[in-house]
């Protein structure tokens, strides 16, 4: 069975390169009976600090972080606007969140208003900051940090992707062994910081998606690894296929071949789009 829905993407105005509308059209066309927009929603009261927002200002994406509820919120509601007003008979359009997982005991109770506010269609769960020493360290800083700073770092990751998990807040994770991005966590030796994500993925029945957006040439897999995937299969984890899409050429993309190699690793339990929308309910 082919997967016909997509909702893990991104739109001009945050990081994606496209409008909403486009995106959508695209889906359509591509024959998605849904397409559901979800852009980051990074809150963090002390986020200003972090070098990488400096970054993302200065190259036109620090939109996808925001200090406070009344920020997110001057972005979001008029974005969720946006979608509202998008007519596509053939298509039809969810309003999602990828949501960072923070420890600030702030993050917490901010992010549950804005969920009350916002009322998203699904949540999904990323961890691409890890906060240590009361720094915030996005996936370069990490590859970037001395080696034993380093090895702590991917640990706390690690740990991070357990506590989203447990949290309960999401209705799946992403993208979960995003530090090979900048080829970091490969070793052997990671395998069991990921057996324990797993384990608790699996003990709080929390799904992951199956991303296609890291295909490489040199290293020719999606997120999760097919070390992981295994894991995965043996718990029976449910999966949906993820593009990420950041614009309109990358919906769909590897799908087919992302979904041959999760078999070939023993995942099978591929969620229907009804399952989806009962795991969101579940969370609210
Ligand atoms: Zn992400
Ligand atoms: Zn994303």
């Amino acid at each position: 069975m082919k997967q016909r829905f997509t909702l893990h993407t991104h739109t001009v105005g945050f990081d994606g390169e496209d409008t909403a509308r486009d995106m959508v059209s695209r889906a359509c066309h591509l024959g998605f009976k849904t397409i559901g927009i979800s852009n980051h929603f990074i809150l963090h009261p002390e986020i200003n600090q972090a070098k990488f927002y400096h970054y993302a200002k200065i190259g036109g994406y620090g939109a996808i972080y925001s200090a406070s509820y009344d920020e997110a919120m001057g972005r979001f509601v008029p974005h969720y606007d946006e979608l509202s007003a998008i007519i596509q008979p053939r298509t039809q359009i969810l309003r999602g969140l990828e949501v960072d997982f923070f420890y600030h005991p702030r993050w917490e109770r901010e992010y549950l208003r804005a969920v009350d506010t916002l009322k998203p269609d699904y949540v999904i769960g990323a961890c691409h900051i890890v906060e240590h020493d009361g720094r915030l360290y996005n996936i370069h800083d990490i590859k970037n940090a001395n080696a034993d700073v380093r090895d702590k770092l991917l640990d706390l990751y690690w740990q991070k992707v357990a506590d989203a998990a447990a949290s309960g807040l999401f209705t799946w994770l992403a993208h979960i062994d995003l530090p090979k991005k900048v080829g970091l966590g490969r070793e052997q030796k990671w395998s069991d910081h990921e057996a324990r994500a797993i384990e608790s993925i699996s003990a709080n029945k929390t799904p992951v998606e199956i991303n296609t957006r890291f295909f490489k040439p040199y290293c020719y897999e999606p997120y999760p690894s097919p070390r992981i995937m295994q894991m995965m299969g043996a718990k029976n984890i449910p999966v949906l296929l993820s593009d990420d899409a950041h614009r309109v050429s990358q919906i769909g993309g590897n799908f087919d071949i992302a979904q041959r190699m999760a078999h070939e690793n023993g995942v099978n339990n591929f969620l229907t789009m009804q399952k989806i929308l009962d795991f969101s309910n579940k969370t609210k």
